[in-house]
């Protein structure tokens, strides 16, 4: 049976390059896999270079200053990163949710935070709007797609001090101004690759500003100046994420995806809004194009709708517990199609109950 997979993160992958990659681990070079051959060697090398320029490529940002890297430790690790390399008095945060403030926390160990908004009183359901940021302090902070709470940044502040994004799970969804943002950093397991790697986009002329000390593996500026290869990158999930950068730019890119993105998102959203047996969770305005969330109006259904959803062989459909209900995720990777057999699930509950 075919399987719909709407899990969270780590997510789903396009078949053919999980195809390619099944390939490259068996015989990636003259019968060698790519998990045993040198990182320094030509063939890797290659496919770090040109993972990097398509990252760059695909946002809009080659030849403007900016640089890209493929790290590790997660997106959680750039919680602390950011502000080693770029807090030396005060930043301030947009607090949209559990990984925001996840930011803030590890933030608050180096130096000063100030919570330019948040959406905490409501359960962050919503994208905090019309704060001010402050012009003296040395970065601004937010979450561009709040995975846990199916909320999304529609519109960026203009703001007047280097802007900080965590685009973990909407990056290369949708089409923005990335030359707005002075840091972008996402973990490659929601919309690009395996688990492992972590892309930093950065201009480079906000780095450097800092008077501490940073160990090497932290800064930025060593693993600038040695190519994203200090030490020994996580070489399959770098692969991965360039074959999934490839597909995406032989579809047409980002602005391709987009439309796709979008047809989804109206799908799901205009079930649950004519649906009376279902709820959506985020503000209507503030709906995220990634993470749909909604819960069953009436639980007694529970059972027979999650027996249903896996009958139909949909997978990863449960809310985080934060939230509760049901959360469809819809990243580059999942078709048309498979939004479409989730809401016919939706509508059969609604002819039987
Ligand atoms: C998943 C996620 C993270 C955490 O990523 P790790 O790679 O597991 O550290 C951070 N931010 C957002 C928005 C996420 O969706």
């Amino acid at each position: 049976m075919k399987r719909h997979n709407f899990s969270a993160g780590p997510c789903i992958l396009p078949g053919e390059v999980l195809q390619k990659a099944s390939e490259a681990v068996i015989n990636f070079d003259n019968g060698l896999s790519l998990l045993e051959i040198s990182h320094r060697s030509k063939p890797f090398v290659d496919v770090m270079e040109n993972a990097r320029a398509l990252a760059l490529e695909l946002l809009g940002l080659e030849g403007k200053g900016y640089k890209a890297l493929f790290l590790q430790g997660g997106a959680s690790t750039q919680f602390l990163m950011v502000a080693l390399n770029m807090l030396e008095k005060r930043a301030g945060y947009l607090n949209t949710g559990t990984w925001s403030d996840k930011a803030i926390k590890e933030a608050k160990i180096y130096d000063d935070i100030y919570e330019v908004a948040s959406s905490k009183d409501a359960n962050y359901n919503y994208i905090p709007k019309g704060y001010d940021i402050p012009t003296d302090y040395d970065y601004f902070h937010c979450t561009s797609n709040n995975t846990i709470f199916g909320t999304q940044m529609k519109e960026f502040p203009n703001s007047p001090i280097p802007m900080v994004c965590d685009m973990s799970s909407d990056i290369f969804s949708r089409q923005l101004d990335f030359s707005q943002f002075d840091l972008i950093y996402a973990g490659a397991q929601k919309n690009m690759g395996p688990a492992g790697a972590t892309l930093v986009v950065v201009k480079e002329d906000v780095l450097g500003k800092v008077s501490r000390k940073i160990p090497s593996m932290m800064d930025y500026k060593v693993h600038i100046g040695k190519s994203s290869m200090f030490n020994t990158p996580p070489v399959f999930s770098v692969y991965v994420s360039m074959l999934t950068l490839q597909w995406l730019k032989d579809l047409g890119g980002i602005a391709a995806i987009e439309k796709e993105n979008d047809k989804k998102a109206q799908l799901i959203y205009s079930e649950i809004d004519l649906n009376p047996l279902f709820k959506g969770f985020s503000t209507k305005a503030d709906r995220s194009t990634m993470n749909a969330t909604f819960t069953l109006a009436n639980d007694h259904l529970k059972e027979t709708f999650e027996t249903m959803v896996k009958e139909a062989g949909i997978n990863g459909l449960n809310g985080h517990r934060s939230v509760g209900g049901y959360r469809a995720s819809m990243y580059n990777a999942l078709s048309l199609e498979s939004v479409g057999i989730l809401v016919d699930v939706m509508s059969e509950l609604e002819r039987k109950a």
